[in-house]
């Protein structure tokens, strides 16, 4: 830490040096500062989007998708407990950016009657184009990983896997409702110039990327999504360019909530599972559910089959070994049914699902 006056209303406070911009706690301002000659210069393009959530209201919202979610909706509420909830405003660059992809490739015919597959005349060369314009958001922090689910915010409505940490603010910031939208304007829109109050009690997170950095990692973000939307296209992609122009980028604070939650079911169940904290991610401005994790995901049902069929299958033992061979039959059957839940549950890979409609649609330019 170290004691800086601010550039704008020169009251003194301690700033984290490291961050690349520094906020003034007094008058909002927003600064960055060159070590080496103490030069500071305000940053004037520093937004917020107002944080309009509180914690109890995030908790009765968790609680009514967990609901939703359960076979059982009357019996829910005693069985989901929250066990910590904290919101957060992160600061994101947003790049806005028009975006322009050619693609080339082969797409199979479809007439397959004569199959002449060595000299390559089953295919048809096709090619396109398309335009989109994204308000691309980048985080400005250091480590992606500090809160759950910020790494992996994009869901794109097309069948394409993310595997990138930037999101296209307006269609993210619009998905994952479960009540009506209390706010009509978009969260970009309702936007003000950065000012502590606005976060309604929540940590202001510093800014440590630089602008520089945010461009180039939207500009790879893009090229990767619209390569992979270019390969939905054809069989075989052989040429795809995207060409970028970036219209101008802001830094905005952008309220999040992350919670984390147990079940612990009241039926049989209850014996064979083991509560496991599970996460969500909600949005601070219209309190869409961004990411979630299921109570009991496929893998902890596998698991417990396993354990309930294990059980039979001893059962079973013990009878054919007292009563008749034949029921060694029944054993084996259940063995093999244990060997192929335990397996299957070992080999799935925990995932956290998509939630909501998909509203993600990235916004088109010129139709
Ligand atoms: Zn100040």
């Amino acid at each position: 830490m170290y004691e800086l006056a601010c550039p704008a209303c020169n009251s003194a406070s301690q700033f984290d040096i490291q961050d690349y911009l520094l906020m003034c706690p007094f008058c909002s301002a927003t600064f960055g500062i060159d070590m080496e000659s103490g030069q500071k210069d305000v940053f004037g393009d520093h937004y917020i989007v107002a944080n309009t959530s509180n914690a109890s209201q995030l908790k009765s919202l968790i609680t009514e998708w967990l609901k939703r979610l359960d076979h059982k909706p009357g019996s829910s509420e005693k069985e989901y407990f929250i066990t910590n909830i904290r919101g957060l405003s992160i600061p994101y660059w947003i790049v806005s950016m028009e975006c322009h992809t050619a693609w080339k490739g082969l797409v199979q015919k479809q007439n397959r009657s004569r199959i002449d597959t060595q000299s390559g005349n089953d295919y048809l060369i096709e090619s396109g184009q398309f335009k989109r314009n994204y308000r691309w958001a980048i985080s400005a922090r250091a480590n992606i990983c500090e809160t759950w689910g910020i790494s992996r915010l994009h869901e794109p409505k097309e069948d394409v896997q993310a595997q990138w940490d930037g999101f296209p603010l307006d269609s993210t910031f619009s998905r994952g409702q479960i009540q009506d939208i209390q706010n009509s304007k978009s969260a970009y829109d309702s936007r003000e110039f950065f000012e502590f109050k606005f976060a309604n009690g929540l940590p202001i997170l510093g800014i440590q990327i630089k602008d520089e950095e945010a461009i180039r990692r939207s500009r790879m973000h893009v090229e990767q999504y619209h390569l992979s939307l270019a390969r939905n296209n054809v069989d075989y992609l052989i040429d795809c360019r995207t060409e970028i122009e970036i219209a101008g980028i802001q830094l905005i604070h952008l309220p999040f909530w992350y919670a984390s939650y147990v079940y612990r079911p009241k039926s049989v169940l209850r014996h064979f599972y083991r509560p496991k904290e599970k996460n969500v991610i909600v949005e601070g401005y219209n309190n869409g559910i961004l990411a979630g994790e299921l109570p009991i995901q496929h893998r902890d049902k596998l698991w417990v089959n396993s354990i309930v069929s294990g059980i039979a299958t001893l059962a079973f033992l013990l009878l054919g070994l007292a009563w008749h061979p034949s029921l060694f039959l029944v054993a084996l059957f259940g063995m093999v049914i244990t060997a192929a839940s335990a397996y299957s549950a070992a080999n799935k890979a925990d995932q956290s699902i998509k939630i909501g409609e998909n509203k993600n649609e990235p916004l088109k330019v010129g139709g």
